[in-house]
């Protein structure tokens, strides 16, 4: 086994931006998981891990260490047929994890129709929409320790996960090295395999219509903000803002969704401040979903950047809410 070198990480990022790593290793499994971590410990590099790229901003300088990509595939049944547990590898898509399900006719997984990325990327960022979460149909999630250099498994619960957060996610910032997940476990529940399929299929096309999917793009920048930055939770304007699903605020009307707890839309505050279609370099925010900077022409990392700076800028200047970064940047 060998780590190649000097791989354009543009190639594997949704967003086609990004530069050299100097070193790149596809793991198929766990043993070589193992491997590229003890080898990148012996010669004292940093190291990324990197799944399907829909979330990451990579800088076009590139990366000066490893980038590792758990290529752990494979969705399989685990236990008895009708215990509804399915044991999704980390390098599988979701679209995989999907389609097993609905061959199974199991339900439970319908809101993620059309998430891009791994099962990986997904359980680390708890991803979620439609009023679903990938913490909701979690068991136990199996993953490697660079600390200990050893598998542990953990509880949904051990997770922590939290609105688009797990312990994955905060162990990196801890530590400087977070957690590989290896694989997850769910439990799913017998459904019907028409109605599963429809309700996939509904949530594709309303991306399709709402997305800016014709462009590169890495979704959504930056967190929806939670209700209470604007309001103070427990007072009055909180709650008749919860209950009309609607608040008024220094001048513009805003939708309150419940998703997964009382949020205004990022992409309602960058509208709002007049930045829908501006641009930079070849990146631009999209005037049909202003939380996406799309790459519209050949955009640098640079030109993604300043947009992110201007949007975070503007929408404090002009209505006091700071905009909190989803997308992870390298
Ligand atoms: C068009 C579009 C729509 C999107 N819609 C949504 C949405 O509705 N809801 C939502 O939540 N997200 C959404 N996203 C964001 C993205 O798809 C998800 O966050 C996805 O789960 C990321 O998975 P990935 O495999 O691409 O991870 P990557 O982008 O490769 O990585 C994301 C982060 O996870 C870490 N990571 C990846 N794999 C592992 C692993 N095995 N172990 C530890 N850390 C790991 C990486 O180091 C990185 O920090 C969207 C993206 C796009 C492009």
């Amino acid at each position: 086994m060998k780590f190649k070198e000097n791989i354009s990480l543009a190639a594997y990022s949704h967003y086609k931006i990004g530069g050299p790593a100097r070193f790149f290793f596809e793991a198929k499994n766990e043993r070589e998981i193992l491997w590229a971590m003890k080898e990148a410990k012996r010669m004292r590099i940093p190291v990324f891990v990197l799944a399907g790229g829909t979330n990451v901003l990579m800088d076009d300088k590139g990366f000066e260490g490893l980038v590792l990509r758990p290529a752990i595939g494979g969705v399989h049944a685990v236990g008895g047929a009708r215990k509804g547990l399915v044991e999704a590898g980390a390098g599988a898509s979701m679209d995989a994890l999907l389609a097993f399900a609905l061959r199974r006719s199991l339900a439970g997984l319908e809101w993620a129709g059309g998430l891009p990325g791994t099962v990986g990327g997904a359980v680390r960022g708890n991803a979620g929409c439609f009023g679903g979460e990938m913490k909701d149909s979690i068991v136990s999630v199996r993953s490697f320790d660079p600390r200990t250099m050893k598998v542990r498994t953990r509880t949904v619960k051990q997770c922590a996960f939290g609105y688009r957060d797990s312990v994955f996610k905060r162990l990196e910032k801890r530590t400087g090295g977070g957690e590989i997940v290896l694989s997850a476990v769910f439990r799913l529940a017998k459904g019907d395999a028409k109605a599963i399929a429809r309700a996939a299929k509904e949530k594709i096309a309303y991306r399709k219509k709402h997305q800016p999917l014709e462009y590169a793009n890495i979704g959504s920048m930056f967190k929806n903000v939670p209700l209470e930055k604007i309001h103070p939770k427990r007072s009055a304007k909180y709650r008749a803002a919860v209950a009309a699903g609607e608040v008024s605020y220094k001048g513009t009307r805003f939708s309150v969704k419940t998703d997964p707890f009382p949020v205004i839309a990022a992409a309602k505050l960058i509208g709002e401040a007049g930045l829908r279609g501006v641009s930079m370099g070849g990146a631009m925010i999209s005037p049909k979903h202003p939380n996406f900077i799309v790459n519209a022409l050949g955009a640098s990392s640079w030109d993604v950047a300043v947009l992110m700076l201007l949007a975070k800028e503007v929408v404090r200047r002009r209505f006091g809410v700071r905009l909190e970064e989803e997308v992870q940047m390298i």
